[in-house]
């Protein structure tokens, strides 16, 4: 960016609204089952909240949330709160905060990676500036095209009967009737053997897809994505690691096959998307480096004629929503998403609950991402909050 255009952004602008301060703190909240994926078992989880405070009073927040702690990326939580607190907060103090993309740009030049981190503070400056403008975080992203979002629910508990047993209650309470497994610990005979049993209870009434979370070799993908075919499953999620390799399976198989985690930003989705390399891309907004990074992602797919799913990183309801906010902006998303994370926490943050029925999630409609926190709630499980009762009733 030149001087003078820096100069337009910030002068003549008596009424400029400022970024005052920043606040970070982690949350640490129960989740209501062990989730076994191929890299971890997840035992509870840890939100980064961010909060923004700006000269005109107003406040936005934003979440940055990983799977696993360091299990899945480069960040974690307790990272992101240090790198926030560190580096992010002295470049964004006393800037315009209406400028959100000229103030990531500045981000992205002074900070190398930090992908979440980064998605966390887009996040909490759109929510600011969709309560000064009175317009939600979908509308400053060009606006929304679905009021709800379909959402598939992840049956991870290891077992094969407790998984039929949780997938039944779900399509009785109307929940979710798309069901992703997470297989990839076991062998691979052993696995389409619970995805065989599971499909096959299930019938007509339920969708069936897996996520190998990259497990598999390239020889054992090839016999496992046959396999699952011919048991029912309509879709295989990053089977493997390396993206040659995924190229090879997507020319074959007879079903779909989904790019995830080497989705990690638009370069990474072009790459593939000029490789052939998937049918379906899960857009993950941490992932992908940002709400506006996430619509870019979705533009390639739609040029390459590659179908969309919404992922997630397990975010709590914060993070949820705003990527809630964003998949609403997609032309198409044939696969739905998979935005069930404050589902598998057991404590409600929110001061209004998300509200998810008739297989959907409907999207909060109010200014900004349209949710407010329950402040008591949140510094109920604020880890230093905790730290400090702890330390006072020890006496340490
Ligand atoms: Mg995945």
């Amino acid at each position: 960016m030149n001087a003078n255009e820096n100069n337009y952004l910030q002068q003549d602008r008596v009424d400029m609204v400022t970024i005052d301060s920043i606040q970070t703190l982690l949350v640490d909240l129960p989740t209501i089952r062990p989730h076994q994926l191929s890299m971890t078992t997840m035992k509870g989880q840890t939100l980064m909240l961010v909060r923004i405070h700006c000269s005109d009073g107003s406040v936005g927040i934003g979440e940055g949330t990983t799977i696993g702690g360091l299990a899945y990326g480069a960040e974690s939580p307790e990272s992101m709160k240090l790198n926030i607190d560190t580096y992010f907060t002295p470049l964004l103090l006393g800037q315009p905060a209406d400028q959100v993309p000229f103030l990531m740009q500045q981000l992205e030049t002074a900070i190398r990676g930090n992908r979440f981190a980064k998605s966390a503070i887009e996040t909490a400056l759109y929510d600011a500036l969709g309560q000064r403008l009175n317009l939600s975080v979908a509308e400053l992203l060009g606006g929304s095209l679905r009021k709800s979002l379909p959402v598939a629910w992840t049956l991870a508990s290891g077992d094969t009967a407790k998984d039929i047993d949780e997938a039944e209650e779900m399509l009785a309470r109307r929940r979710h009737r798309i069901f992703k497994l997470k297989i990839g610990t076991r062998d691979v005979a052993k696995d389409i053997a619970h995805v065989a049993a599971i499909k096959k209870a299930l019938g007509d009434r339920g969708a069936v897809r897996v996520d190998v979370n990259m497990a598999w070799s390239e020889l054992e993908a090839r016999y496992g994505v046959d396999g699952l075919a011919d048991v029912g499953c309509e879709l295989v999620e990053q089977p493997v690691a390396c993206a040659d390799a995924l190229k090879r399976l997507t020319a074959q198989a007879k079903i779909a096959i989904m790019a995830d985690e080497l989705l990690v930003g638009p370069a990474s989705a072009f790459e593939l998307a000029k490789n052939n390399a998937a049918h379906v891309f899960a857009i993950k907004v941490e992932q992908s480096g940002g709400l506006r990074a996430s619509q870019k992602i979705a533009a390639i797919a739609e040029a390459a004629n590659i179908e969309l799913y919404g992922g997630t990183m397990l975010e709590g309801a914060i993070g949820t929503v705003a990527s809630a906010h964003a998949f609403a902006t997609f032309h198409a998303l044939q696969w739905g998403t998979e935005l069930f994370g404050p589902l598998l926490i057991t404590e409600e943050i929110l001061a209004t609950p998300l509200v998810y029925e008739n297989f959907e999630l409907q999207i909060p409609q109010g200014p900004g991402l349209g949710i407010a926190l329950d402040e008591e709630r949140v510094q109920f499980f604020n880890r230093a909050q905790r730290q400090k009762s702890v330390s006072l009733a020890t006496g340490a």
